[in-house]
């Protein structure tokens, strides 16, 4: 996946600011944040998006949400919005799934 910018900041090419890194998933502040707070939170898979995912995929996402969740308890955020945009006309620009958590005051949504 040479290609995938997110394959490539797993595999440390790209740099990024890291906030998070597990064995299955990491979570880096967006390059162009639409909210104060902009993390992404990726699985390391490469899965196109939420229209590719299989039924093996069900902890996987489970585990995601509840990383987003965590990422939230640590900030002590009193409220974020958490985002999945799936193919291009729902607005994803990077076919490697994430989920946005935005909180603060709000840019735009991406
Ligand atoms: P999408 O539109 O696919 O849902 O979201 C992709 C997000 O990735 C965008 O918010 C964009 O700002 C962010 N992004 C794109 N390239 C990079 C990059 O190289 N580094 C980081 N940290 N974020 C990126
Ligand atoms: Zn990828």
């Amino acid at each position: 996946m040479e290609e995938c910018i997110f394959c490539n900041i797993i595999d440390k090419k790209i740099p990024a600011e890291f906030a998070y890194e597990d064995d299955d998933f990491f979570v880096i502040k967006d390059i162009n944040p639409k909210a104060e707070t902009h993390l992404l939170i990726i699985p390391k898979k490469h899965i196109f998006s939420v229209a590719s995912l299989t039924d093996e995929d069900r902890k996987l996402t489970s585990d995601l949400i509840f990383l987003a969740k965590k990422m939230g308890d640590e900030r002590k955020l009193s409220g974020y919005k958490l985002v999945f945009n799936v193919g291009r006309e729902g607005g994803q620009m990077v076919d490697h799934m994430h989920l946005h958590l935005l909180s603060g005051k709000l840019i735009s949504l991406p």
